[in-house]
């Protein structure tokens, strides 16, 4: 199949073919539709399958340019992941006015109030900074519509457990998750079982 038969927004397919992409990835090909229409995915998929730019294109067509609040959310276990995937989510969204923001250890707490307080679309996050954000209600989350958790078992050995579980309390109960991860041990299945309805799964 092709990007043109994904029924995409025609901003986001002109951000695709302007990266350079000219047909989906195997993750793609298989995981962007069910996401698109709402389904909660679990994706056994390693880094180099296109797993970042099917984030960011799935979360470009999900979020509503007209609203200003936070309607996507993603998590990584470490910084350059999260900061990647707004770079992605940036530049795919070129077209389309979409304002992403990482939320990452290690940069100024004043810099994530500033941006956030102004109105962002999507934030790429670690969970530790995510989780203070949304404890100082700088990060609102009654709009967002999407959880995607990256690399989830890396986050689990980086001991991200309880601030993963944090996170998802504070989020409306009409929530999509999207968990990928490489491998796919028993918290991990435990954390799909309590924050997932009738999950599609995806091996690639
Ligand atoms: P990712 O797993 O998303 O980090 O992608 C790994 C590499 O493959 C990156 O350099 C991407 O830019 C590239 N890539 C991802 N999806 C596609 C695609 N559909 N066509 C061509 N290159 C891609």
């Amino acid at each position: 199949s092709t990007f043109d038969q994904m029924g995409l927004k025609d901003d986001l397919l002109r951000g695709i073919y302007d990266y350079g992409f000219e047909k989906p990835s195997a993750i793609q090909q298989r995981a962007v539709m069910p996401i698109i229409n709402g389904r909660d995915v679990i994706a056994q998929a390693q880094s180099g399958t296109g797993k970042t730019s099917m984030i960011a294109l799935t979360v470009c067509q999900i979020v509503e340019t007209s609203s200003r609040e936070v309607q996507a959310l993603i998590l990584s276990p470490t910084r350059e992941l999260a900061s990647q995937t707004e770079g992605v989510i940036r530049t795919m969204g070129n077209f389309m006015n979409i304002q992403a923001h990482a939320c990452i250890g290690g940069k100024s707490v004043g810099e994530d109030i500033r941006k956030l307080e102004n109105g962002v679309h999507v934030v790429s996050g670690t969970p530790g900074r995510v989780c203070d954000m949304i404890k100082r209600r700088t990060l609102r989350t009654r709009a967002i519509k999407i959880l995607i958790l990256d690399e989830s078992d890396e986050m689990l050995s980086r001991g991200f457990k309880d601030q993963i579980y944090d996170v998802y309390r504070h989020l409306p109960p009409e929530l999509q998750v999207v968990l990928i991860s490489a491998t796919l041990p028993h918290e991990i299945l435990e954390m799909t079982s309590k924050f997932m309805t009738d999950p599609i799964r995806i091996l690639v």
